[in-house]
């Protein structure tokens, strides 16, 4: 089935801390989501791949996606390789998304630096006729990059105010991963990231973006390319009025 906006991750919950409350939203709106994780998170601390697997389909049902997939990549390992272009490319051809959201190029984790750079030359190659997959050539719109570990000027902010509950729902989904109530007892050795100051640093962030477009919360994004305005009288309403500097 044809999507309207496909995610990918380099682990699951990737997606879901940076810019859960869109595809949330997006959800929300009539359009058709999913997320695909390129690695099926087997280094992790925490969690086996098996576990990260319930709670990662635990999570799509929450963000209402329409399809949601791990591929094989090894996690930790992940290369700018031919071979593994060619299974994302392939996925983009077989789900058609209008947008493809990746992570940010400039990572702490270096699965996620290669997973931004996979993902942006695999959606561009998808649209190339003669690289051969089995499935038709398509291109998507436009690929958007969500924001990880490290801050970027943002090119837009989305208005996440009215699902940043379910965001976090959707995140406390993976139970092996962050702090929480009916923690697995293998998993009592703490991370950087199930401490309980994660999930609220998490929150801080929705918070401090929201506050840039004058909302209760907001999810930041970076496009390479210049952004197309034909009306800038109509496009910058009063609402711009809160977020002059
Ligand atoms: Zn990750």
């Amino acid at each position: 089935m044809r999507l309207d906006a496909l995610a990918f991750g380099a682990h699951a919950d990737d997606v879901e801390l940076a810019c859960g409350g869109t595809i949330i939203k997006l959800a929300g709106l009539g359009y058709k989501t999913g997320v695909i994780t390129l690695t099926q998170g087997e280094m992790g601390s925490r969690g086996s791949a098996e576990v990260r697997a319930r709670e990662f389909s635990k999570s799509a049902e929450i963000m209402g996606l329409i399809t949601h997939q791990m591929l094989d990549l090894p996690d930790g390992r992940i290369e700018v390789t031919w071979e593994n272009k060619l299974k994302i490319i392939d996925e983009i051809r077989v789900h058609q998304p209008r947008i493809i959201l990746a992570p940010y190029w400039v990572e702490r984790h270096p699965d996620h630096e290669q997973a931004s750079r996979l993902v942006r030359e695999s959606a561009y190659l998808a649209g190339l006729k003669k690289v051969d997959t089995g499935h038709h050539a398509f291109r998507p719109h436009k690929v958007i990059f969500y924001q990880g570990r490290f801050d970027f000027q943002p090119s837009f902010i989305v208005n996440i105010s009215d699902v940043q509950a379910q965001k976090m729902k959707a995140i406390r989904a993976y139970r092996s991963q962050f702090h929480g109530r009916n923690r697995a007892p293998s998993d009592s050795e703490e991370t950087s990231i199930s401490r309980p100051e994660f999930l609220a640093s998490i929150e801080t962030r929705d918070k401090r973006y929201g506050v840039a477009i004058g909302v209760k919360y907001g999810e930041p994004f970076l496009v390479r390319e210049a952004l197309k305005v034909d009306d800038p009288v109509a496009f910058f309403g009063p609402e711009y009025l809160w977020t002059i500097p």
